[in-house]
């Protein structure tokens, strides 16, 4: 870390190419400035390089060959090995990679001699796991002891600087491999080659491209379409396998129109580094340039990750659509699953290696370093319909449906005069503070008080209890919540405030982009007024309070096993309000940057 600073800090003469190139860097300055002042202590210091894309544009463009990308990488390390860098906004791609590497999802498979494998990675197995089986039959009939193996390559962990963690797993596949024989390790994803080709000692690493490429058709032929071509930034460097790609591109009869951002100093697609969970705008500065210069012209990859974050701006394929579905590859048609269902692509996909791979050693792995293998969420979603049916049968079979009718249940609360709507009121006050979740308090209050007056106690309550958060954040707390809101995301609120004012607490109530609680607490620190926030969330959060309300006041009837007419309309506002985002997010990619940017 020191001699990186140290290199960037000395030979850096500012001189404005990188910068000219990325908005990172045009937010955080020249990277001699920013290795200047850099403090690994600070907190602003410790989220910056995680808003950094780790493309590696600046490296490629750096005429005193420095490598700035090199040194957010190493800035990310730092803030993790001080403690830092855990968002939760990287759940979902870690909660990716965990699947990837676990028993259900991993698959090697090592026939007897074999000495290369074949590793397609998590996102092209998913999106186009029957192209994965062409590819490996391809490769087959020119190395006929050829193995697989179904598993990831931990590049997300690598790149949010989770080194433990990252060496753990890449060193215990590294050495399974090289402890059965095996040498060469044929890739298919330009992510996964960049870590097998920096890590993997004592492996060969081929890009699958290449060995495609050699039997390519010369490209004479008619001409059928004009494309263009999107490098991969994690490959930037290798240019034989840019080569090779466009030689299988013409060889299909395409014809191909370079865009200014090219090869070496390809651009990145917007999924880079993860920034997008972070800083969507940075994420997204970068997917609009890439459409901008692609002109409308289809725009063919070889990343099945770029491929997925260009196709939502573009016309975009594969390089595997276009070799092997022919007419439909090259019109953009091709056949690419999406989630979840790629999940479900890739436990097929190992099925069918497991049957029509002759292998004399398999395993799925069960390493795991030292994290958990957390239960996924159709799990827990599958178990919840188990606990209801079980519930439901019981009451059914033992007759204590009588106990659960809605009319005794309304006796027995105005039995209790004022005192179980205060009760309630007051428990949902302090929920939000000690960061209890809200959800099972609300279905509590619908099937305690009703359609009507559950709202009317709730949003009361619910409001109260964020006023609460607020103020404790604002007047007694500050130091303490500043320190849960490391993630650069929150100061972005911060900044969208200071813009955007209520307008910003508005969305971030009716569309839930941040953990609810913690969002209390985290408008306490902004400037905006009490009364504005407070009359903001009471009004915003109504709609959601009143789907969850009319829903679960019918649940006592579900239970009894009645379905109500009530219970079918609280269902469908439950899924109109849960539609909220996605309405949104549709919305906002049609009128991009109208809206607040925290909001992207
Ligand atoms: S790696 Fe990419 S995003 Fe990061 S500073 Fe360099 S050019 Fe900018
Ligand atoms: S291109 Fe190289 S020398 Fe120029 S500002 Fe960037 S890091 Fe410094
Ligand atoms: S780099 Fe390849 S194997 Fe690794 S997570 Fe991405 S797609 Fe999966």
């Amino acid at each position: 870390m020191k001699e990186k600073l140290k290199a960037i800090s000395s030979a850096c003469i500012k001189c404005d190419l990188c910068q000219k190139e990325c908005a990172f860097l045009r937010k955080y300055g020249k990277p001699k400035d920013i290795a200047d002042r850099y403090d690994p202590a600070r907190k602003e210091d410790q989220g910056m390089p995680f808003e950094c894309s780790l493309c590696g544009l600046c490296t490629a463009v750096c005429p005193k060959g420095l490598d700035p990308a090199g040194l957010f990488l190493a800035m990310r390390q730092e803030t993790v090995i001080r403690g830092g860098g855990d968002y939760s906004e990287h759940a979902v791609l870690k909660g990716y990679e965990r699947r990837g590497t676990s028993r259900a999802y991993s698959y090697y498979g090592l026939p007897e001699g074999c000495d290369t494998v074949f590793f397609p990675g998590c996102t092209l197995s998913g999106t186009r796991s029957e192209k994965v089986i062409l590819a490996y039959r391809h490769l087959r009939e020119k190395i006929p002891s050829l193995g697989i193996v179904l598993d990831c390559c931990t590049k997300p962990s690598h790149d949010l600087g989770r080194t433990d963690h990252f060496t753990a797993m890449f060193e215990e596949m590294r050495g399974y491999l090289v402890v059965h024989g095996v040498k060469s390790v044929i890739v298919a994803c330009p992510n996964c080659y960049k870590i097998f080709a920096r890590y993997g000692t004592g492996l060969s690493t081929t890009s699958i491209y290449e060995i495609l490429a050699e039997s390519a058709g010369n490209g004479t032929g008619k001409i059928t379409s004009t494309v263009t071509v999107h490098d991969p930034c994690a490959v930037r460097f290798k240019e034989a396998i840019h080569t090779s790609v466009r030689k299988l591109i013409r060889g299909e009869g395409c014809a191909i129109e370079e865009m200014p951002h090219t090869g070496k100093q390809t651009l990145c697609c917007g999924e880079g580094g993860a920034v997008g969970f972070l800083t969507p705008d940075f994420a997204g500065s970068w997917g609009r340039l890439r459409q901008e210069e692609a002109t409308g012209r289809k725009i063919v990859t070889y990343c099945a990750g770029c491929a997925g974050k260009l196709a939502k701006l573009g016309p975009t394929a594969h390089v595997l659509d276009l070799l092997w579905e022919g007419k439909e590859g090259a019109t953009g048609s091709a056949k690419v699953a999406k989630p979840p269902f790629t999940y479900w692509k890739r436990l097929r996909l190992k099925k069918w290696f497991e049957k029509h791979v002759p292998a004399a050693v398999a395993r799925e792995r069960t390493f795991t370093g030292k994290e958990e293998q957390k239960k996924g969420g159709m799990v827990k979603f599958l178990l919840f319909l188990v606990f209801l049916a079980v519930v439901i049968a019981t009451v059914k079979t033992t007759g204590a449906a009588r106990y659960l009718e809605q009319q005794t249940l309304k006796t027995l609360i105005e039995s209790t005069g004022v005192l179980a709507p205060i009760v309630y009121m007051l428990v949902y006050t302090i929920a939000p503070a000690l960061f209890l979740p809200g959800l099972p308090i609300t279905i509590a209050g619908g099937i305690l008080f009703g359609p009507f007056w559950g709202v009317v106690y709730t949003i009361i309550a619910s409001t109260t209890g964020a006023c609460v958060a607020f103020l404790v954040s604002r007047y007694l707390a500050r130091e303490w919540v500043e320190g849960q809101l490391k993630s650069p995301r929150w100061r972005r609120l911060d900044e969208g405030v200071e813009q955007h004012g209520w307008k910003v607490v508005a969305f971030t109530r009716l569309i839930p982009l941040f953990p609810f609680n913690l969002l209390n607490y985290a408008f306490g620190l902004t400037k905006i007024g009490f009364r504005q926030y407070a009359v903001t969330t009471f009004v915003c959060m109504l709609p959601a309070c009143i789907a969850f309300i009319v829903f679960s006041s019918s649940l006592l009837d579900l239970i009894r096993g009645k379905v109500s007419s009530a219970f079918v309309a609280g269902l469908l506002l439950v899924v109109l309000v849960s539609l909220f985002p996605l309405i949104y997010r549709r919305y906002k990619a049609k009128r991009r940057g109208d809206d607040p940017e925290i909001l992207s």
